[in-house]
């Protein structure tokens, strides 16, 4: 695709014009530009590869590249000829912890095994026996064994393989461009039209009808940060379709395991008038911290010694976990829980559960002091404990190591041999297990919530779609590898949506609208403000800023006040940002002060989100704790150091899981979006017969119910 260079306040901007923009290219973005392309040449589209176009901060960055577990789970739909499974009930389990649209949980199901055999086509190396079996196993909240996994790097062989695809097609990927902006057309509307709901706010949910259409989004502004000169050098991509795949927004937290730089881009979106759901929802849990990595699965299942030190890491060791427990065989049978019992979870700590474990660790560096694994030992028992001793631990944990032949005498060499990848990993990055603690942490991991998509992974905004992580779609709890199913089947039916509803047409050549013009001429000259700034925040500050706000206030423990004045803190940090902008002092800093911008924004969002579900009378829930002072105790010795009395936590309201709090950008609040209940999506029940349901497909009329 040729650009044409257009002169823009002086600046040279390059503009290329594409049927379908994807902003990331994970694992989700990469596999929705595959499926276009071949919906396109089926449908006889001349040169697919040029309409369609993959915009990213970088082809190697992102969650699915970088992140991963001792065996990275895809859960799919069951595949073992022994178990039936149905999509029904696949999404049973989806939907089992409340809040999750029952239209995207099914469609998931159904879609789940296209995606899997789509991802095994495509190469990825996921394990079969002789017979053909693609071999499961149970994850938390997997009543099936519906999870399978490549190894520690599955969504990495994930989006490497779809890449592949996409180059073997001849599919553009500009790579090396921050999406700084949204060029929009049209003014905000209500879902009203002439006392109607548009056909559009229907489709949505029934009661999206009383909020806003934003503007139509007609094309994206990046940075091109292939160019060292400093200069500002902006490319525009117009386009009839955008879908947005940039991730979680994983930057907002201090505590976390998402790659270092993953932003992701809730800001932009929320600004450009996306509604949001389900923001209140992330999972935390376990994570080293000097290379990012989960620590689930095996790592826990070996049950290594966990000891904490002093700030130094090596002074004062202690077995901290010993004091909290009655036994050395319920500490190290936890220890072994944790494996698959891995996000934290409120509703596992009271009587010694898992989910204590997360909240010990917590406790511990809380005090300032750092927390290790050692696989080179067994857990060391405390005062008035036994030994550590594999008979003695409890049925699950001992059948499951028995099964598995793991029975070796320390944690390393069981690890050796159940899953010597999980080592090999941390080799790669320069810790040896064999040799050196590990240092963890409570971290952030995965952003269930995200912006609101209808059943075919539309956003609020006709012709944007968003997919992957980016996406809202799961609830108060998601089983283990849920995420990467999700990302799949999202990314195939936004492709069927653009190509068979909205076609493949090419934004027209010529010049820019005069309003789209002024739009890229405002950016650049905020960004030349930046740099020309001497008094505006310094973007890594304010990220910082940011960071410590949320992980304290936003994070795995929650209480309404201190999320009152996180929120209000938020706020004024947006409006100093928007008053006073920010300053970009060398070259390069420019990338990182629309960063912050779009941060502080999603930053804002989430905790007003956080702030109306407290409000609510919501309690601890999924993987967060609500504070509470006639709550129940975690534990006599978890205390609140500002206190000094043992820390209580309420209940799950359960009246809120049969509603989604959803949020949309409000300029003219003061507190800058409107929240609301939504009733939960049903998922279609009309079993349509064969010759109707053909009918329908042959005139396209699935596309429009
Ligand atoms: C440690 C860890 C372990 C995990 N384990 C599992 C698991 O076992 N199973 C599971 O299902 N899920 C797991 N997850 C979650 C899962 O990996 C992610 O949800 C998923 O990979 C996200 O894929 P994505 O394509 O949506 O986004 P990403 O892979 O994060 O890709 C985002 C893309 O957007 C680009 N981008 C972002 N912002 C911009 C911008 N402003 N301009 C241009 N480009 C931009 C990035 O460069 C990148 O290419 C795990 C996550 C972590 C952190």
């Amino acid at each position: 695709m040729k650009a044409q260079t257009l002169k823009i306040a002086g600046h040279s901007v390059k503009v290329y014009r594409y049927n379908t923009v994807i902003v990331g290219s994970g694992a989700a973005g990469m596999n929705c530009a595959v499926h276009l392309y071949e919906l396109m040449v089926k449908k006889g589209v001349e040169r697919p590869q040029d309409r369609i176009a993959i915009i990213t901060r970088g082809q190697k960055l992102g969650t699915s590249r970088m992140s991963g577990s001792d065996k990275q789970t895809y859960y799919k739909m069951g595949t073992s000829p022994y178990m039936p499974d149905s999509a029904e009930q696949f999404s049973k389990s989806l939907t089992a912890g409340g809040c999750t649209h029952e239209d995207l949980a099914l469609a998931e199901g159904i879609g789940s095994l296209r995606e899997f055999y789509h991802l095994v086509r495509a190469g990825v190396p996921f394990p079969h026996d002789s017979m053909g079996v693609y071999v499961g196993y149970k994850t938390d909240h997997d009543p099936y064994e519906r999870a399978t996994s490549a190894g520690p790097k599955t969504s990495k062989f994930m989006s490497e393989c779809l890449q592949r695809e996409a180059e073997r097609y001849g599919i553009a990927v500009h790579d090396h461009q921050e999406v700084a902006e949204f060029l929009t057309a049209g003014k905000m509307s209500t879902g009203h039209e002439g006392g109607t709901p548009s056909a559009h706010a229907n489709k949505m949910s029934a009661s999206h009808a009383g909020g806003t259409l934003a503007p139509r989004i007609i094309g994206v502004v990046a940075m091109d940060t292939s160019k060292a000169s400093g200069r500002i050098a902006l490319n525009v991509f117009l386009c009839e379709n955008l879908v947005l795949a940039a991730g979680g927004p994983g930057e907002l937290y201090k505590t976390s395991v998402y790659p270092a730089g993953q932003v992701g881009l809730h800001g932009l979106a929320l600004k450009a008038g996306l509604a949001a759901e389900n923001l209140t929802e992330s999972q935390f849990g376990l994570a080293s911290v000097k290379f990012r990595w989960n620590v689930s699965g095996t790592y826990m299942q070996v049950v290594p010694r966990i000891f904490s030190t002093a700030a130094d890491g090596q002074g004062d060791p202690r077995e901290f976990l010993c004091g909290f427990f009655p036994s050395m065989s319920k500490m190290a049978s936890d220890i072994f829980l944790k494996g698959y019992q891995w996000p934290f979870d409120p509703q596992r700590i009271e009587n010694h559960q898992s989910s204590l474990i997360d909240m010990l660790v917590f406790n511990e560096t809380q005090q300032g002091r750092r927390v290790f694994m050692d696989f080179r030992e067994n857990p060391r028992p405390g005062a008035n404990f036994q030994q550590y001793a594999q008979e003695k631990l409890e049925g699950e944990a001992l059948e499951y190591l028995r099964k598995a032949g793991a029975t070796q005498a320390r944690p390393i060499d069981r690890l050796e041999h159940m899953n010597p990848l999980a080592i090999e990993i941390y080799r790669e990055h320069g810790i040896d297990l064999h040799a050196e603690p590990l240092e963890i942490a409570l971290c952030a991991q995965h952003h269930n919530g995200g912006l609101a998509v209808n059943k075919w992974w539309e956003s609020s905004t006709p012709h944007t779609f968003v997919i992957g992580e980016m996406a809202g779609t799961h609830g108060v709890k998601r089983p283990g590898g849920a995420a990467l199913n999700s990302g799949q089947v999202g990314g195939l039916r936004a492709a069927m949506y653009i190509g068979n509803a909205y076609g493949a047409k090419v934004p027209a050549e010529g010049e820019l609208s005069k309003d789209a013009a002024g739009q890229v001429e405002r950016l650049i000259a905020k960004l030349e403000s930046y740099g020309e700034a001497r008094q505006g925040l310094n973007p890594s500050a304010v990220i910082e800023e940011i960071q410590a706000r949320v992980t304290a206030c936003g994070g795995h423990i929650r209480e309404i006040n201190k999320a009152r004045a996180a929120l209000a803190e938020s706020i004024r940090l947006y409006r100093q940002i928007e008053q006073s902008g920010l300053r970009a002092a060398k070259a390069g800093d420019g990338v990182k002060a629309v960063q912050a911008g779009h941060l502080a924004l999603t930053a804002v969002a989430l905790l007003r989100a956080i702030v109306a579900m407290l409000e609510q009378g919501a309690g601890s829930r999924g993987s967060h704790l609500v504070l509470a002072e006639d709550g129940v105790e975690i534990h006599p010795a978890v205390v609140d150091p500002a206190s000094g009395k043992p820390l209580r936590f309420k209940r799950e309201n359960l009246t809120l899981r049969s509603s989604i709090l959803r949020i949309q950008y409000d300029p003219d609040r003061a507190d800058l979006f409107q929240a609301q209940n939504v009733p939960i999506r049903q998922a279609p029940t009309n079993q349509k017969s064969f010759e109707p349901a053909w009918a329908d497909f042959r005139e396209g009329k699935v596309f429009s119910e």
